[in-house]
């Protein structure tokens, strides 16, 4: 080893001055010090790579000297050879077991010492590079267990966030859990759509008023920057950072008391009309957030916003099936149930007065000469009417009733739990209210109407099944036509 610088401890001078120009002359930086107590002031002091040790000073004993040295946590390693005229069974001995290096007899051949020195600086360098491995691995184990500790939070953080929530839940599971895993007090989910202010959509603790509110990004600097910039922004401390120049300037006029200390603002990008932020805070009583926790806070954000995608597909998805299932059912023209639904319905009741031993009754609705509203007002003004129809039959009945478009100008009224007397007095009073109804002819006259009603009901002996239900309804309803119209018949 070039330039080792070796501190050489011995009392008789003769002897330090030829060890040390023998060390000189081979190339090490040399050390000496001739009195004992000098020794550990030069280790402190030069640092050295190796100790040549007398066992005798007159001033200090060898043994106590390398037990001293071997003690200190600083020194430990530095291999000290033994150079004594002691016969080396009882110093040896003595010496290598208080963890000296090497024991070399006085008088000792400069070969030989030199070999020795040299190995055991050798060893040294082995063991210092081993060290050094050592210390590396036990780093990099370390940063494994870390980064499977994140994982595992990071797991726990997005257990349960499934295509199940809607991104509403989601938003709020994340804020309450990221805002657990990084020991929070504040944490927010901001949303920002094109044209629109940014709005809180979720917290962790703070008051749930807090949800919906619009945020005027004058006062959050943080959140803009990272809304502008798409790249994670922490602030350490509010106090002391450029980014809140203005903002603490405004706090001063306006007196306010801050208790936050430092902050992270987090961006992601939903879809190309829509970002937001995790915006983290941790008050002046807590340690402030560090570069890790934007990486935690990062790596659980993105993992999540992929999450956040597919419910909002999901979400979409399913408002489209509603619609399109809704629209099946519905007729469009007077938005009351279609035939098809009706069927259905029917089934269903029928279902039910049977399992329960209850009854149902049904009201074919049928208006009067319709086919004159047409010919004298025009087919719109007809539309017109049925859709006003439909809106007053819907608005009439109680909210378990059911009113469908039966076709043309037929409506049906389905009256669950009730029997023959009750739906005939219903009819009685439909029938009146649209007698009563001015219903719009254009937009400055009225025109009126009546309507025929036949009423039937399940159970009846021999009436099985919902056509026949309906059939008995139209068996009365032609009665009703067939004695003048404008009346109900049973
Ligand atoms: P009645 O008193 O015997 O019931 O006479 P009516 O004219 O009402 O009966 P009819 O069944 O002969 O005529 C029904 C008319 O309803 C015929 C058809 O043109 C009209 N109609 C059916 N559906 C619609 C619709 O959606 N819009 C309009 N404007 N008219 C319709
Ligand atoms: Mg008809
Ligand atoms: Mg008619």
């Amino acid at each position: 080893m070039a330039n080792a610088r070796v501190l050489i401890a011995d009392d008789d001078q003769s002897i330090l001055q030829t060890m040390s120009w023998v060390l000189k002359e081979h190339g090490y930086d040399v050390v000496s010090a001739r009195e004992g107590r000098r020794v550990l002031a030069l280790l402190e002091e030069r640092a050295p790579d190796l100790v040549l040790l007398d066992i005798m000073f007159p001033d200090a004993d060898g043994y106590q000297l390398l037990e001293r040295i071997k003690s200190d946590p600083r020194w430990k390693d530095i291999p000290v050879l033994m150079v004594s005229s002691l016969p080396p069974e009882e110093a040896a001995v003595r010496t290598l077991g208080l963890g000296a290096a090497d024991f070399v007899k006085k008088p000792f051949r400069v070969k030989e010492l030199l070999a020795r020195i040299q190995a055991q600086l050798r060893m040294r360098t082995i063991l210092r590079s081993a060290n050094d491995a050592l210390q590396d691995a036990e780093r990099e184990l370390e940063r494994v267990r870390e980064e499977a500790e994140n994982r595992k939070k990071l797991v726990d953080i997005l257990h349960d966030v499934s295509d199940d929530l809607s991104s509403d839940e989601i938003y709020h599971l994340l804020a309450r859990r990221v805002a657990r895993a990084l020991d929070l007090t504040h944490c927010a989910v901001i949303i920002a759509r094109q044209g629109e202010r940014p709005r809180v959509v979720a917290t962790a603790f703070e008051q749930r008023t807090a949800d919906g509110l619009e945020l005027e990004l004058d006062r959050y600097p943080e959140i803009r920057a990272a809304l502008e910039t798409g790249r994670p922004v922490l602030v350490e401390d509010v106090q002391t950072s450029e980014l809140y120049a203005e903002a603490r300037k405004r706090w001063e006029r306006e007196g306010t008391n801050v208790t936050i200390r430092s902050v992270i603002a987090l961006p992601f990008a939903l879809d190309p009309t829509q970002a937001g932020v995790f915006f983290l805070r941790r008050s002046l009583s807590e340690p402030p957030l560090e570069k890790e926790d934007v990486e935690f806070a990062d790596t659980v954000v993105r993992a999540a916003v992929t999450t956040i995608q597919r419910a909002k597909v999901l979400e979409m998805t399913k408002a489209d099936n509603r619609r399109l299932e809704q629209l099946a059912l519905t007729d469009p023209l007077t938005k009351v149930l279609n035939r098809r639904a009706l069927t259905e319905r029917l089934a269903t009741e029928i279902g039910r007065v049977n399992r329960y031993d209850s009854t149902v009754s049904l009201l074919l609705i049928d208006v009067d000469h319709f086919k004159r509203i047409n010919d004298n007002h025009g087919h719109l003004v007809g539309d017109d009417v049925l859709a006003e129809m439909a809106a007053l039959l819907q608005n009439a009945v109680r909210a378990v009733d059911v009113v469908a478009r039966f076709g043309g100008e037929e409506f049906v009224v389905v009256l669950p739990e009730t029997g023959k007397p009750g739906a005939v007095a219903f009819a009685e009073r439909l029938r009146e209210l649209i007698e009563a109804h001015p219903f719009a002819r254009g937009p400055d006259s009225t025109l009126r109407l009546t309507t025929s009603i036949g009423v039937s009901t399940y159970p009846t002996p021999g009436m099985e099944t919902a056509e026949e239900l309906l059939a008995g309804a139209d068996q009365a309803l032609y009665r009703a036509k067939a004695e003048g119209r404008n009346r109900v018949r049973s």
